[in-house]
């Protein structure tokens, strides 16, 4: 498990410029996936010594009272008391606000660790800039730039020394790890309940007020399972409806902690940014994923087309996974549903051989050759398996940085024909000699 990091602070103080220096990595590429949305709020952190969550919690208003605005508030303040540490973020040109004020107040009665940045210090003196936030009462205050990357390093570094050593995930052996992720009322619990059956629910029964999520192992036709359960359980008749009930951390950690994720969609609504972006989240971290639209049992035909037509548009970055139509309470779909987690998983730790591999780059450059880049002719000579859950295939020759994205993507489908790789994200890199 990894720990989580919350960005806070009022609008454009600079959080989601921080965030995206701290994810970029992998969010240049997640980003360029047609069809995601570019506005996530949550990836994986990769600057300083260890690597944990970032969520941008957005701008905390204080105002809202109902409605999507609302809601996001709640979602906001529920990520501050889920996550392990805080940075706060004021923005040292415009000095402190009123705002700020509310905010450090919130901040001091969740009794979070909180680390107070002051962005915006390019070409200033650090120490003036500094010493307005002190009445804030939250210590002293760190300053960066993050649109500049200056004192970055430094307060990831002191970052991740505040932040807890979580158990390592062990080991599963052949168990498949699965989390059911998805928005709020797409219904996982009902299909926890429906995979589980009722009886073995009951016996788990316990109101999910702790973040970490249920980990419940069963079996299905004699293969051994474990169920991140992120949803919290439900005794019938008895709902443990707590306002917890969905956490946005809880699902991070889940889907991280799963060798296979079933997405699940709801048929009776339109598929929002919010589905997207655990979606983009999920191929991230390059777990294996099934597609579930559940509620099918619902809809009538003309609804159904609508849901595919729009599926195909929106989540066209989905395209190697499998996708069902399902319903956790006639139910059906589920058997073949489970089907494909199988298959997803078995493709996401699939074993591939240097000389497999090798030949069929060799195959692929006999068909097609890369282009010429000014001077550069690529030369792909082998390739080798770099890891699993994703599959990670490191191919090795000269100026591979002159390969252009549409001959990578070709490698892509290639490698995933040959190998069966139905259901997992797959990785490709390019290892230049010179
Ligand atoms: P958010 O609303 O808190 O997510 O803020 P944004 O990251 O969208 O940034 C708001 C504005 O501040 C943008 O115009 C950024 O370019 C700018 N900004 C962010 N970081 C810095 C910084 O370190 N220095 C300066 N001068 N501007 C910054
Ligand atoms: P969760 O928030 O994702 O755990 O969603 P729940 O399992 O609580 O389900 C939300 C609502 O959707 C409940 O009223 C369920 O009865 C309903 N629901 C769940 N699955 C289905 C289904 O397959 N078909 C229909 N028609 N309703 C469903």
């Amino acid at each position: 498990m990894k720990p989580v990091i919350a960005l806070v602070g009022r609008p454009n103080v600079g959080k989601s410029t921080l965030f995206n220096r701290l994810t970029r990595t992998r969010d240049a590429l997640v980003a360029n996936q047609p069809g995601l949305t570019r506005d996530r709020h949550y990836g994986i952190g990769r600057m300083g010594p260890k690597e944990y969550l970032v969520i941008d919690t957005g701008g905390l208003e204080p105002v809202a009272k109902e409605g999507i605005f609302a809601e996001m508030a709640k979602q906001s303040r529920q990520a501050i008391v889920e996550s392990d540490l805080v940075l706060f973020i004021v923005d040292g040109r415009q000095g402190i606000t009123p705002h700020d004020h509310v905010i450090a107040a919130e901040l001091r009665k969740a009794r979070r660790e909180v680390i107070l940045v002051v962005n915006k210090t390019e070409g200033l003196n650090h120490t003036v800039a500094a010493s307005d936030f002190y009445e804030l009462g939250l210590g002293e205050p760190e300053t960066i730039s993050a649109s500049h990357g200056d004192g970055v390093r430094q307060l990831m570094d002191l970052a991740c020394e505040k932040l807890p050593e979580l158990p390592e995930d062990e080991e599963g052996g052949h168990r498949i790890k699965v989390a059911i992720a998805g928005r709020p009322n797409v219904g996982k619990s009902t299909m926890v309940n429906t995979l589980l059956g009722e009886e073995r629910v009951i016996a788990f029964d316990m109101p999910g007020t702790t973040r970490d999520s249920i980990y419940i192992d069963f079996e299905r036709n004699d293969k051994p399972y474990t169920l991140i359960d992120t949803a919290g359980l439900r005794k019938r008749g008895k709902v443990f409806e707590s306002v917890e009930k969905f956490s946005v951390i809880k699902t991070l950690q889940a889907i991280e902690d799963a060798n296979v994720v079933i997405l699940m969609l709801d048929a009776q609504q339109e598929i929002s940014d919010q589905d997207a972006s655990i979606a983009g989240f999920i191929v991230e971290t390059g777990r294996a994923l099934v597609l579930a639209v559940n509620k099918w049992d619902s809809l009538d035909e003309y609804r159904k087309e609508r849901i595919k037509t729009e599926l195909n548009r929106k989540l066209v970055f989905l395209g190697f996974a499998r996708l069902h139509f399902v319903s956790a309470t006639k139910p059906f779909g589920i058997g073949a549903m489970m089907r494909s987690v199988d298959e997803a998983h078995a493709a996401a730790f699939a074993k591939l051989s240097t000389p497999k591999l090798t030949r069929l780059i060799q195959e692929c450059v006999e068909h097609q050759q890369p282009p010429r880049k000014g001077i550069f002719r690529p030369k792909l000579r082998y390739a080798h398996q770099g890891g699993q859950n994703p599959p990670i295939v490191v191919v090795h020759g000269t100026a591979l940085d002159a390969i252009p994205d549409s001959y990578k993507r070709f490698l892509e489908g290639q490698i995933r024909d040959r190998f069966n790789l139905a259901g997992t994200p797959l990785r490709v890199e390019f290892r230049s000699a010179t």
